[in-house]
C-alpha cells in the first residue's frame, strides 16, 4: 500500500449521492491545478494571443470535413446535428444582451447556481474568475462579465466505449446539444436571481476553456489533453457562462492527475496517429503534454473522429476513485494492458489489442495546413515552380478565387471536430 499524501472530497456523481473520497498517494502530488509560470502565460497571451484553430488550421479542417463527407452515414449525422445545433448557437450568442428578469436580493447566489446546474443534469460545476488570456483573438471583445461557471455533462458510456463508431459519434453530438441546452436554461435563471449570465456554446468556444476549468477545481489536464473530471474522467463535454452574479470562487485541486499520467501512458500507447507526447513540456507558460496536430487531425478525418485516447483512458472508465484506489494499493494502472480497456477497432483496418498498432501508408499524413488564404498561396507557389517560374493569368484567378472564398467564409464554430486540447 502506498502511503497516502492527502484525500480530495468531492461532491457524489448525481444529487442526493454520498460525497466520494478520491487518495492521493504522496508519490502522485504536485501542485493544485497545473504547473504554472505565471509570466510566460502573460506574455504569451500578449505576444501571440491564441487564436482557434477554426480559423488557423481552416484548410485542414475544410479537408477533413470533405473526408467526412464521403462516409454517408456520417454526412448525414452531421448535417442533422448542425440543423438542431445551429439554434442553440444562435441563441447563446445573444444572452449577453438579456437584463435580468428580476432584483437581486444581494446574496451570494453560488450554492442557488450550483443547485440549479445539477438539477439540469450537469455533472460537474465549479466557479472562478474568467481569465481574458484565455480568449481568442477573434472574440475578444466578445465577453462580458468577471466571474465564469464552468460546466461538464456526462457523455453516455456505453456508446463511448465503442470509439471510433457511428455510434459515439451520434452520442458526442446529441451531449453537446442536450448540454447546450441546458445552459440556456441556466442562463434564464441566473437572469431570475436578478443577474446577466452570457452562455458560451460548447460548439462556439471563447477561447480554450480547460485552464479555467482546472482553476474552479473540476479536475486536471490529462496527457490526452482532456480534462480530467473526478467522476468521468474525459467523457464529459465542458461548457461556460460567464455572469456578474455574487458568487463565491473554487479553488484548484491536486488530484494526482499530473503525475499519474507519466506513469499511465495508455493514452499515449494507443494513439493509432502516435500523437501523444510521453514526456510534459512548458508550453506558454503551462507544463503538459503537447499534442501533434499534425499526426491527430488525419485520423480524426479518417477515423469517425477517433477519440481512441478518451476511450482508452481509466478514468473514463473506471472513474477516479477506483483508479486511485487501486494504484495506492497495488502500484499498479487499474486495465492497463487490457482489451477491455485498450482495444479497439478502426473501420477497414480491424481491431487492435493491447500492444497493437495500425500501420498507414505513406502519405495518410499529409494534408493543408494554415488558414484558406496560406493554404492558396502555397499551392500557388508550387504550381508556379513546377511550371518553371512561369506565372499564367489562369493561376492567378485561380489564386484570387481561393483567397476570396477564404475571405468570405463563416467564422462559425459549427465543429464537431476540436475535442482534444489544442492550446
Ligand atoms: S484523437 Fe488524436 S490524439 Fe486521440 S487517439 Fe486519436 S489520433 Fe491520437
Ligand atoms: S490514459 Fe492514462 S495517461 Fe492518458 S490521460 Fe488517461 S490517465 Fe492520463
Amino acid at each position: 500500500m502506498l502511503k497516502i499524501g492527502h484525500e480530495v472530497v468531492r461532491p457524489g456523481k448525481f444529487r442526493g449521492d454520498a460525497p466520494v473520497t478520491i487518495p492521493v498517494p504522496e508519490e502522485l502530488e504536485t501542485v493544485p491545478g497545473i504547473p504554472l509560470n505565471l509570466r510566460e502565460v502573460d506574455w504569451y497571451a500578449r505576444e501571440y494571443p491564441l487564436e482557434t484553430m477554426n480559423i488557423t488550421e481552416r484548410a485542414s479542417r475544410d479537408w477533413a470535413n470533405t473526408i467526412r463527407d464521403g462516409h454517408t452515414e456520417m454526412r448525414e449525422i452531421r448535417k442533422e446535428h448542425d440543423k438542431l445545433n445551429r439554434p442553440l448557437i444562435m441563441a447563446a450568442r445573444l444572452t449577453g444582451e438579456q437584463e435580468p428578469t428580476a432584483d437581486s436580493t444581494g446574496e451570494d447566489v453560488t450554492e442557488l447556481i450550483k443547485e440549479k446546474a445539477r438539477d439540469l443534469g450537469f455533472l460537474e460545476v465549479g466557479i472562478t474568475a474568467y481569465d481574458h488570456k484565455y480568449t481568442y483573438q477573434s472574440k475578444k471583445d466578445w465577453v462580458k462579465f468577471p466571474h465564469v461557471i464552468c460546466l461538464a455533462y456526462e457523455q453516455d458510456f456505453e456508446p463511448t466505449q465503442t470509439i471510433p463508431s457511428v455510434d459515439a459519434e451520434i452520442v458526442h453530438s446529441s451531449t453537446y446539444r442536450t448540454e447546450g441546452a441546458a445552459g440556456l436554461e441556466l442562463g434564464r435563471f441566473i437572469n431570475s436571481l436578478g443577474y446577466r449570465a452570457q452562455v458560451h456554446s460548447p460548439n462556439d468556444n471563447t477561447g480554450p476553456y480547460i485552464p479555467m476549468f482546472v482553476e474552479a477545481g473540476l479536475g486536471q489536464l490529462g496527457a490526452c489533453g482532456y480534462l480530467l473530471t473526478p467522476h468521468e474522467g474525459s467523457r464529459c463535454r465542458l461548457m461556460m457562462i460567464t455572469t456578474d452574479a455574487e458568487i463565491t470562487y473554487d479553488k484548484p485541486v491536486d488530484y494526482g492527475i499530473h503525475a499519474f499520467c507519466q506513469v499511465c501512458q495508455v493514452c499515449v500507447n494507443r494513439c493509432p496517429g502516435r500523437a501523444l507526447m510521453r514526456d510534459k513540456i512548458w508550453w506558454r507558460g503551462l507544463e503538459k503534454n503537447k499534442l501533434y496536430f499534425k499526426r491527430c487531425r488525419p485520423v480524426m478525418a479518417r477515423y469517425l473522429g477517433c477519440g481512441i485516447c478518451m476511450k482508452t483512458c481509466p478514468i473514463q472508465k473506471y472513474g477516479l476513485q477506483n483508479t486511485m484506489e487501486h494504484y495506492a494499493e497495488t502500484g499498479q494502472v487499474l486495465g492497463k494492458g487490457t482489451h477491455d480497456l485498450e482495444g479497439y477497432t478502426l473501420e477497414g483496418k480491424g481491431y487492435f489489442g493491447p500492444g497493437e498498432l495500425p500501420v498507414f501508408d505513406r502519405g495518410f499524413f499529409d494534408m493543408p495546413h494554415g488558414d484558406t488564404e496560406e493554404w492558396a498561396f502555397e499551392q500557388f507557389k508550387e504550381k508556379a515552380k513546377a511550371a518553371g517560374g512561369v506565372i499564367t493569368d489562369e493561376l492567378i484567378e485561380e489564386l484570387r478565387e481561393e483567397v476570396n472564398r477564404g475571405l468570405s467564409q463563416s467564422r462559425d464554430n459549427l465543429e464537431m471536430m476540436e475535442e482534444v486540447d489544442y492550446i
